[in-house]
This record gives structure tokens, sequence and C-alpha cells, in this order.
């Protein structure tokens, strides 16, 4: 099993990975549980896939596990849901003291997190997650949240996991879509800041989604490493070492709005696909050579990400996408900071970034 360390100041915590790792998740949690009942929060298709393995493994370590079986989906990261969730934690009984279980992908991680964080002015929480995305990225960190008409993830809270569990065999049940949108957010972790990550990706990607066990379960650990580096040198996004996560997200997440945060572009879609833009404007401003950008495509065509602009078919201009970025949670007293490349491996923080050449690359992008 591999163990990686999460040195949160005042609040660490191991992240454990190991293929069937939900058979014998009742007795890794078992030391965390003051009593001998457990309540565990999921979705719909997690629990038929997985709430009778987990169930039996809470038993055998003597604990009777409670179940709150939400609908899956994005739409479930709601207000609506928040509520039922906190009143149904409330109706358990739950003690500040107690740890829950968020058991699912990253929709019933923040979701269950945030919950958390407000009962009883924040309870402890244990991380299962169920997908690539929650595995090597969204269980880590303690970023919680949920969307609004407003817009995603504006409101939540940073609440800190007392473990997570990933079993990577949990992927076995996953959609190939799922794991693909995952995968992308493994890839970012090589162009961040760790250039031969980047070559293992371009090796063992295709193997990895395939379900070659051990590449799994090595992207797993790699990315957990990098993340747990990131968010221990600075929890709360204030030092800008963890905005590097955000590399793809700004361009992303304009993408995300303009298809309605749909099934016609998940999540990690997006990213992989705002990856490339990152590249490839980088590339045009002179900073990254067009070699290198070619490299991060040719990746994503190679494992089926989205890599162009104009496959998307979006009937819309640079400057409408430009403008979702306007509303994005970063922006910080009127500018947006932005991830752009000097290189593979080599992500920075660019704070000049002029919106009007944004909008104009955007253009010339959708055009293809
Ligand atoms: P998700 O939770 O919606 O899961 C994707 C789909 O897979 C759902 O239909 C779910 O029911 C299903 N599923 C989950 N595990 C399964 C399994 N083992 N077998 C079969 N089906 C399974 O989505 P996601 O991609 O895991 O997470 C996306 C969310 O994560 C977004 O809301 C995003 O904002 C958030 N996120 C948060 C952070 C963070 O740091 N907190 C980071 C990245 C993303």
């Amino acid at each position: 099993m591999a163990v990686i360390p999460v040195a949160i100041a005042g609040a660490p915590y191991e992240v454990r990975i190991e293929a069937g790792l939900l058979s014998n998740a009742g007795e890794h949690c078992r030391p965390f549980l003051r009593k001998d009942r457990v309540a565990i929060v999921t979705d719909a298709n997690v629990a038929a896939h997985w709430q009778e393995t987990v169930t039996a493994s809470f038993a055998s370590a003597g604990v009777q596990s409670e179940w709150l079986v939400l609908p899956a989906g994005e739409s479930t990261k709601s207000w609506e849901h928040l509520a039922r969730v906190v009143d149904w934690l409330l109706l358990q009984e739950v003690e500040r003291k107690d740890n829950i279980v968020a058991f699912g992908g990253g929709v019933i991680g923040d979701l269950t997190g945030f919950a958390a964080s407000m009962v009883k002015r924040g309870c402890g929480f244990i991380q299962i997650p169920t997908t690539l995305l929650a595995q090597v990225d969204s269980s880590v960190g303690g970023k919680t949240a949920i969307n609004t008409p407003a817009g995603k993830n504006l409101v939540g809270a940073f609440h800190q996991p007392s473990l997570v569990l990933a079993d990577p065999s949990a992927l076995d049940t996953l959609p190939l879509r799922d794991t693909r949108a995952g995968y992308a957010e493994v890839i970012k972790y090589g162009l961040i800041d760790d250039a031969p990550f980047f070559e293992w990706c371009e090796a063992n990607g295709a193997k990895l989604l395939a379900g070659d066990s051990s590449a799994r379960a090595a992207a797993i650990a790699q990315s957990v490493s990098a993340k747990a580096r990131i968010v221990a040198a600075d929890e709360k996004e204030t030092a800008g070492v963890r905005a590097l996560l955000n590399l793809g997200h700004t361009f992303g997440h304009a993408l995300e709005a303009e298809t309605g945060f749909s099934d016609r572009l998940l999540h990690g879609e997006g990213v992989a696909l705002g990856m490339v833009l990152a590249a490839r404007f980088s590339a045009r401003l002179g900073l990254m050579s067009g070699q290198d950008a070619q490299r991060i495509v040719a990746h994503m065509e190679a494992v089926g990400l989205p890599a162009s602009l104009r496959s998307l078919g979006l009937e819309c201009s640079g400057r409408r996408l430009a403008d979702h970025m306007l509303h994005d949670k970063k922006m910080d007293a009127g500018t947006l900071p932005f991830l752009l490349m000097r290189g593979i491996g080599k992500t920075f923080l660019a704070k000049d970034v002029d919106l009007d050449e944004v909008a104009s690359f955007l253009d010339k992008e959708l055009r293809g």
C-alpha cells in the first residue's frame, strides 16, 4: 500500500492507495470512529456498484453504516442537496469529533465535505474517492463547495479530511469517459512542474485508461504526492503556489460555462482542452516552443481527450469566451491571473495577460 502524508499545519492526514481497499475500508476507518455507527454519503451510481462491499467491510470492523444515497451528477452540488445532507447528518446525531464518510466522485466529496465543515461548526470527514478525478485531485487538499446560479464552486470552505482511501479497483466500474476526464488532471501534474512525469504519461496513459492496475496506482500516487506538496506549501491559495493547480482551468471554465456545465463537456475534458489552449497561447506569446505545445496536443489526441477548440463546435466568439473568464472566482481586483507555460513542466502565474489578446487568440482557435 502506498501511504502519502499530507502535511497541512495543524491538520495532517494520510492518503492510502491500494487496489482492494474498499473491501478493507471499515478496518482503515475504525481508528477514526468514536462510535460503532458511521454516516456515509454517496450517489446512486456508486451505491449500485459498491454499497454492499463497503457495508460488509464496516460490519466486519464492528461498525454499522447508515447511508444517504443522493442522485448522481453535478446538479447535486446545490443548496438543496447541501441542506438535505446537513439535515440528515443532524438526524444521525453526528457530533463535532465524529468522522462522516464521503464516498463517491468529486461531486459527493465537495458536497459532503462542505456539509461537514458546517455541521456542529465543523465535524470530521473521511474521503473515499471513487473516480480517477477524485482520487488524483478533489479528495486531497480540503477544497469543498457547491454550485449556485451565479456560478460553479462559488460557495464553499476549506475543510481538510481526516483520512483519504483511494482504491484503484473502484475505477473498474467507472465509465471510460469519466476515467479519461480524470486522467486530464493526472497530465496536469506533469505539465505544472514535472516534465519526467509528463513523459511517463506519454508512455503509460493509454495503458492506464485500458485498466492496467499498476499504471493506475502509480499515476494516483504520483499525482497525490504532487498535490500534497503543493497544498502543504499553500493550503489556502494565498502564496501563488496552489494557484498552479488551476492550470487549464481558466480556459476550461469558460468552455464549461459556454456549454452550460453539461455532459457536452465534462470538467476534466474542459481542463484538457484548457491546458491545450494555455500551451498554444503561451506559444503564441513566444513563451513556449511550438514543438512543446504540439507535444501536449498529440498526447491529448492519443488518449482521446479533446485537443481542438474548433472540434467542440461552439457557435460563439472569442470575446464571449473571454467574458466568461471575468466571472471566474480567481478574479483579483479586476485582473485575472492566468497560468501560462515556458515549456513542459514550467508553468507560471502571469498577472498581466491582456484579455483582448486572449479573445483574438480564441477567435482564431474557434475557426481552427
Ligand atoms: P462525479 O462525482 O459527478 O462522478 C462522475 C460520474 O461517475 C457520476 O455519474 C458518478 O455517479 C459516477 N461514479 C463515481 N464513481 C463511480 C464508480 N466507481 N463506478 C461507477 N460510476 C461512478 O464527478 P467527478 O469527475 O468525480 O468530479 C467532478 C467534480 O469535482 C466537479 O464538481 C468539480 O468542481 C470537482 N472538483 C473539485 C476539486 C477540489 O479540489 N475540491 C478539484 C477538481 C474537481
